[in-house]
């Protein structure tokens, strides 16, 4: 195990966890909510330093990212745990390892071995996804620095609960994030997901202030989210607080998890959802997760069809030069073509 970073040391052997909005005390021989920080002695240990549980190669839309690099590859990666218990989780079996699991999973792999493999599979990115980065940011920030030394960049693929320490200390490493905007109600992120909602909405707007580039989820789900009201929220604080260029990710839910009984999201309420986020101004808004359907992107002055995407491919890409090719508007986006 490897000593964490940013704690301090309490009174009695306790430490407090400076990483996530949690901002744990944990006493000795106990371990964090996310379960992966663990005290001992009154030193905090990372278990996951290294430990990787999961690692593929996706295509940057898979993240979702539509607006960077499109058609790229990312090499993606996730330790386990997390530090939110989302009745809905779809990554449950990797998230939500118990404590005594953690330990036993995963495989180890230096950053060394993960920078080479992206660079020698020809990935355009690394994305530190599945489950949550913040909670295993010592080896992210490991794996970005030496990532950037090779010209990958890196992608933050998070539920955007980290404090401002540890936003300040990876945010220069990143150059992309999709960040879960889970719901528009405190009590909906207490209650179902374990969590705050203030902490998301301010580290969204941070993300966005320090130049990363920043896409939006929601996923929405019957019951839950799925209200009129709650969704206009959901994109006026997008389009107001975040910038109206800031792509907005409408995903569906499928019943998982604790959460059988639910049905998935139907498709009426998702284009309502995508049709509140264009009233609210937005110029990109997507619904992901829906099999068979194209995605499109739009020059949203000429309405132009400039990307079309299925099945997280890229059909065609007309970008020229960062620009619509009709009428030159300029398409926000990193690496559009
Ligand atoms: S990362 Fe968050 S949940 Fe985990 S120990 Fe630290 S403050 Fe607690």
């Amino acid at each position: 195990m490897k000593e964490a970073s940013l704690y301090q040391r309490l009174d009695g052997d306790k430490v407090q966890c400076n990483l996530c909005a949690h901002r744990c005390v944990i006493l000795p021989g106990k371990s964090g909510i996310c379960r992966v920080r663990e005290n001992i002695g009154g030193t905090l240990y990372t278990k996951v330093y290294g430990r990787v549980i999961a690692q593929h190669i996706d295509p940057v839309e898979k993240k979702p990212l539509y607006h960077f690099y499109p058609g790229s590859k990312a090499y993606s990666i996730a330790t386990p745990g997390c530090n939110f218990r989302c009745r809905f989780c779809q990554n449950w079996e990797i998230s939500q390892i118990s404590n005594e699991g953690i330990l036993e999973t995963g495989e180890k792999v230096t950053p060394e071995q993960i920078v080479s493999s992206a660079k020698y599979l020809g990935c355009k990115s690394i994305a530190y996804t599945y489950t949550e980065p913040t909670i295993f940011f010592e080896y992210s920030f490991d794996v970005a620095v030496m990532a950037h030394k090779e010209g990958i960049k890196n992608i933050y693929v998070s539920n955007g609960y980290m404090t401002d320490e540890m936003l300040e200390m990876i945010g220069p490493h990143l150059d992309a994030a999709n960040i879960d905007l889970k719901a528009f109600r405190d009590e909906t992120y207490r209650r179902i997901i374990g969590g705050r909602l203030q902490p998301v909405l301010d580290n969204l707007k941070k993300i966005k202030q320090m130049g990363i580039w920043l896409e939006v989820t929601s996923l929405i789900i019957p019951g839950i989210n799925d209200d009129q009201q709650e969704i206009r929220d959901m994109a006026n604080f997008v389009a107001e607080e975040l910038g109206k260029d800031v792509p907005w990710h409408i995903s569906r839910f499928f019943p998982g998890w604790k959460m059988q009984e639910v049905p998935a999201t139907p498709l009426k309420t998702l284009q309502m959802a995508k049709d509140v986020g264009f009233e609210a101004g937005l110029r990109y808004v997507y619904v992901g997760n829906v099999a068979l359907e194209h995605e499109t992107t739009r020059c949203s002055t000429c309405g132009q069809v400039l990307i079309d995407r299925m099945n997280f491919g890229i059909l065609k890409n007309e970008i020229y030069n960062g620009c619509c090719p009709n009428c030159g508007t300029e398409i926000s986006g990193v690496g559009l073509g």
